[in-house]
């Protein structure tokens, strides 16, 4: 008996499988008689991968790194805002009325807003731009 691992071509699920000889693994793809236990694709081959990484292992890695770059993104996001924009915490609806209608003033603000007041600013006019915040001590 001989133990390969397995790779779907479609879903990348690998798995392990035994064959009493080395032309088994042939003779069976060709019969359509080994599919993917993931998805149940035929195509399949075998895999040089190391057995013990799995497919949810991976997966949670790319979430985390995915993750991670998103967070960065929006760091550097904040970042820009703050060194480019005032603060005006809660009162942001106010000031950013007061912005809108008194054109004279000009300067780009930020800070919070419930999104009732979000929806007030919009069908005012007042475009604003919502993003997730992630607060420094979180660091
Ligand atoms: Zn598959």
């Amino acid at each position: 008996m001989i133990k390969y691992n397995l790779i779907c071509d479609k879903c990348k699920f690998t798995f392990n499988s035994w064959f009493s000889a080395s032309s088994e693994f042939d003779r069976l793809k060709k019969k359509k008689l080994i599919t993917c236990t993931y998805c149940g694709s035929y195509k399949i081959s075998k895999s040089i991968m190391s057995p013990n990484v799995s497919r949810i292992e991976q997966i949670d890695k790319n979430k985390i790194k995915i993750k991670k770059e998103v967070r960065k993104k929006i760091l550097e996001y904040q970042k820009f805002i703050k060194e480019n924009s005032t603060y005006v915490g809660k009162d942001f609806a106010y000031e950013a009325r007061s912005l809108h209608y008194d054109k004279k003033k000009s300067k780009t603000i930020y800070g919070k807003a419930t999104q009732e007041e979000i929806n007030d600013l919009d069908e005012e006019g007042i475009e604003t731009t919502t993003i997730p915040w992630i607060k420094d001590n979180e660091n």
